[in-house]
């Protein structure tokens, strides 16, 4: 997401925000921070997939109005709390650059003033007899060159400053997008980061990057665990599986809680066997771990989990091949937990 960071700063910044302002104006939509904030992606990179809907709906020529932004703002937002830290950091952003380019406008003017004066000194020069430079003449470039020098030093403090701030505000920045793609129980990513890298990594195997595997877990009867021992245990059993799958994952994979005690993992350049081996591994260490209750040091007893792998066939879609390693899981569960199946030997949409 570096990119929306490049996207809402320097120039391009403001153009994007200048864009989104004229595109509610020329559309007219109430020009609230929710529809701002869904012009500003629109017209920027924040969100690629808003951004195709607003162009499907554009090209079919769609009445676009403050329903269907709501509707947008909704649908891509949701996490309101994170959607309006951004739309601040981003105006924020926004009002610092405004402040640097009337600094420059102001600079511009008096730099044309100062040249103006020049003008007239060098035609004085040109029309005296005399030899002698005037006294006034003199003066007067002094003093204009005196001003020139006062306006750039404090032009140069004023972009120090906003170098500074703007720096600040891109850290906060990407702060919101760790937070935004993170579940904070475990610290995994969560399950829109999850479909979001599904979709690069489906992208990447098609680019001929190798195969993808997906492996999607979820603990058995974890109902149990929370009645007998309450919900914070229950929450040290869900980081505890965790961390097992996080540690298992194959370089460059990505582990996600996509439920409550579900987890998936995305393996890239991983086959089924290799998935499978990785989904075993993980079983097996989970149930091997004895864990203690945090606050009264008594044994959780054996924990376990059912998992449920697939490789990506050729061009299939991320969410069929989900659905492929879900049904694989859920094989796992009806033949009797605590094991690892495989989507051949389900009876799943075996195409
Ligand atoms: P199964 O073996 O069939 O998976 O049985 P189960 O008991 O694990 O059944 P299920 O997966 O349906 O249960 C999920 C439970 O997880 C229900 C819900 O109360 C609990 N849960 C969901 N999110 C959280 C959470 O964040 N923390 C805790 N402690 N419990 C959660
Ligand atoms: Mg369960
Ligand atoms: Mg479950």
């Amino acid at each position: 997401m570096e990119k929306v960071v490049e996207n809402l700063v320097g120039e391009q910044g403001m153009a994007i925000a200048d864009a989104a302002v004229t595109s509610l104006k020329e559309r007219k939509i109430t020009p609230s921070p929710e529809n701002y904030a869904v012009w500003l992606a629109y017209h920027s990179s924040i969100h690629a997939e808003l951004r195709a809907e607003l162009e499907m709906m554009i090209a079919a020529k769609r009445v676009i109005d403050d329903d269907v932004c709501d509707q947008l703002y909704i649908k891509y937002f949701e996490d309101i709390a994170i959607g309006s830290r951004l739309i601040k950091a981003g105006g924020k952003i926004a009002a610092e650059m405004e402040d640097v380019r009337k600094g420059l406008v102001t600079a511009g003017i008096k730099t044309k003033a100062y040249g103006e004066k020049l003008e007239v000194a060098k035609q004085e020069l040109a029309k005296t007899d005399s030899p002698l430079i005037t006294r006034d003449l003199v003066d007067g470039l002094v003093s204009a060159t005196g001003e020139m020098a006062t306006q750039s030093r404090h032009l140069e403090t004023k972009l120090a400053e906003s170098s500074v701030e703007i720096e600040a505000l891109r850290v906060q920045l990407e702060q919101v997008r760790i937070e935004a793609a993170t579940d904070s129980l475990t610290g995994l990513a969560n399950r829109k980061e999850f479909d979001s890298r599904l979709a690069d990594m489906c992208v990447a195997s098609d680019q001929g990057a190798g195969p993808v595997a997906i492996i999607m877990a979820d603990i058995d009867f974890f109902k149990r665990i929370n009645d007998t021992f309450g919900h914070q245990t229950g929450d040290q059993v869900i980081r505890f599986v965790a961390t097992v799958m996080d540690r298992a994952k194959p370089k460059g994979g990505v582990v996600a809680r996509v439920g409550g005690e579900e987890f998936a993992m995305i393996a890239p350049m991983t086959d089924r066997k290799t998935a499978m081996a990785i989904a075993e591994k993980i079983r097996q260490t989970v149930e091997g771990k004895r864990l203690v209750r945090r606050s009264s040091n008594e044994d959780l007893g054996k924990i376990t989990i059912s998992l449920g792998v697939a490789q990506r066939r050729q061009t299939e879609k991320p969410a069929d091949m989900v659905e492929r390693a879900d049904a694989a899981l859920y094989a796992s569960k009806r033949n009797g937990r605590n094991r690892v199946s495989q989507e051949e030997l389900t009876n799943a949409k075996a195409a």
